[in-house]
């Protein structure tokens, strides 16, 4: 890895920025293609800020509680923030992800689907929806299965009424991801969906060549996690 937790988040986001426009450049795609969402999850305020007053706007978090403990006060500060979640959402979460989050990429069941289309009309705020597919087909991890993802974004679209901008993956631990990222692409290019939410600290290069539109980078800009 080039990058280094003793050097700082906006150091790393440069240096990250660097590979993803060579990366980009060999694919013959513009590297301002790809957004670098920064994974700030269980990183506190003083580790997010440096980030922010570099100027990086895009930060992601897995989890509706620990984001609202961070996020509504650097919201304030920085009104331009674009607050991903990328974790899996509980409907009793709903309410909360929909006042907070500018972007959710883990809609992944019809009972979700309703819920949030509920709770966009009552709040009259309406973050960008990406669906979560489970392109390994792993029994443990949250996605809609690779087979019933055209019939579950039809029935997001046509009977609850929402707009997908995309669809989110995480590749099996072991697999080659690029099977994963070129699946994706394809789920998504037949279902006229522009954003395609992957790659992660470590295949985000990868991602970055098979058309992701989004990298969602943790470790390698803030460094481990703290348990
Ligand atoms: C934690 C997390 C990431 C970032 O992982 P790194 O390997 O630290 O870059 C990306 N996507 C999701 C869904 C995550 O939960």
């Amino acid at each position: 890895m080039e990058t280094d937790q003793d050097i700082s988040p906006s150091d790393n986001i440069a240096a990250i920025k660097a590979r993803i426009a060579k990366a980009t450049q060999e694919a013959g795609r513009p590297a301002a293609a790809v957004g670098i969402v920064a994974v700030s999850k269980k990183h506190g305020i003083e580790r997010i800020r440096p980030a922010l007053v570099a100027g990086h706007r895009v930060f992601g978090e897995n989890r509706v509680q620990e984001a609202q403990g961070k996020w509504p006060a650097l919201k304030d500060e920085y009104p331009d923030v674009e607050l991903h979640l990328i974790g899996p959402l509980q409907t009793n979460k709903t309410k909360e992800a929909i006042a907070l989050f500018d972007v959710i990429q883990s809609l992944d069941r019809e009972k979700l689907a309703k819920s949030l289309a509920l709770e966009i009309e009552k709040q009259g705020r309406a973050p960008r929806l990406f669906v979560q597919v489970n392109t390994g087909e792993e029994p443990q991890k949250a996605g809609v299965s690779p087979h019933n993802a055209d019939a579950f974004i039809k029935t997001c679209r046509q009977t609850y009424g929402l707009t997908i901008d995309g669809l989110m993956c995480i590749p099996t631990v072991g697999d080659e991801p690029a099977l994963h990222f070129a699946l994706l692409r394809k789920l998504a290019e037949r279902n006229g969906l522009a954003g395609l939410s992957m790659g992660m600290s470590d295949d985000f290069e990868t991602a970055a060549q098979l058309g992701a539109t989004h990298v969602r980078i943790g470790s390698a800009i803030f460094g481990a996690r703290p348990v």
